[in-house]
């Protein structure tokens, strides 16, 4: 009877609506058969894809709740500050700080001749003079003044350190400046003095991104951290990201259109980030580009994007 009323147009239209549901009906009835056979062979298929399903679920009700709860109480939603360590928190490269500052000594070249993956450093008996010598890296102009804003609005930014040097140098770093306290986590390579007394670093994960060193991909840090906050209720209005090198460009392809990435003027970021947006396939950057010459230039910027 409707068919009376149709026109020829409408008809065809109704044709294409009828095969484009017939098309999905089947694709979804393949996608569900697939899913059975898979769950028959395997029950622990089944029982992990519930887990994930459950797992969504619970997260995605956490997010809700916590919106629903700032929204209510007018709760300020956090930043997120993420730091490159060498030249950019401080002014220097703590790899090869040590023979520079120690031309006389063996225990300089012996400690960091090679890359921190290579293992063996120096004898643990040094260490004392060692760790006094990697206390007097020169923060970069500025690091020092932003660092302390950032203590003392830690209720409203969080802090974290990204780094391809190692968790012994930044933290004697961190702790002799006083700053240890506006670091809420570092991600870097795990070093400790093995049974021979030498030092020992290793990869601080392992990955599958073909752009990164074996050792560390910091896009993949910054993810897994991001996540992990999220599912514990903490998202973030606005991450800025610091850095100078080339195996920070990787991190910058996961930050949103409100986010901030920071290059150091005339360093290697800069210019592959310069690069990066004169492409016109230019996708996997969204942030916007600030670059930095010292420490005051990203308070200003954080002190900006603070303001009602
Ligand atoms: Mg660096
Ligand atoms: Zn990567």
């Amino acid at each position: 009877m409707i068919l009376l009323f149709l026109t020829p147009e409408s008809f065809a239209e109704l044709r294409v609506f009828f095969l484009v549901g017939l098309w999905f009906s089947i694709l979804v009835s393949w996608l569900l058969l697939v899913y059975l056979v898979l769950c028959f062979h395997d029950p622990f298929f089944l029982l992990h894809t519930q887990l994930f399903c459950v797992l969504r679920l619970l997260r995605t009700r956490r997010k809700t709740e916590r919106r629903i709860y700032v929204r209510q109480t007018g709760e300020k939603m956090k930043t997120l500050m993420v730091f490159d360590f060498d030249h950019t928190v401080i002014d220097d490269n703590s790899d090869t700080w040590m023979p520079s500052r120690s031309d006389s000594s063996r225990l300089g070249e012996e400690f960091l001749q090679e890359r921190p993956l290579d293992g063996v450093h120096g004898p643990s008996h040094e260490l004392y003079r060692v760790r006094s010598v990697m206390e007097t890296i020169p923060f970069t102009a500025g690091m020092t003044d932003l660092l302390t804003f950032i203590s003392e609005h830690k209720s409203t930014i969080d802090c974290i350190v990204i780094s391809d040097s190692n968790t012994m140098f930044i933290d004697w770093i961190l702790h002799a400046s006083g700053f240890k306290a506006a670091v809420d986590q570092v991600f870097t390579n795990p070093a400790r003095f093995n049974e021979l007394g030498y030092m020992e670093v290793r990869c601080h994960h392992s990955h599958d991104c073909d752009r990164c060193p074996v050792n560390l991909c910091k896009r993949r840090v910054l993810e897994r951290y991001l996540s992990e906050q999220a599912d514990g209720g903490v998202e973030y209005e606005r991450v800025f990201y610091a850095g100078d090198g080339g195996n920070d460009l990787c991190p910058t392809s996961c930050l949103r259109g409100r986010d901030v990435v920071m290059p150091r003027k005339g360093y290697t970021l800069e210019k592959l980030l310069a690069r990066l947006e004169q492409r016109e396939d230019n996708a996997s950057l969204r942030a916007k580009v600030v670059s930095w010459s010292s420490g005051t230039d990203i308070l200003e910027e954080l002190k900006a994007s603070m303001q009602p």
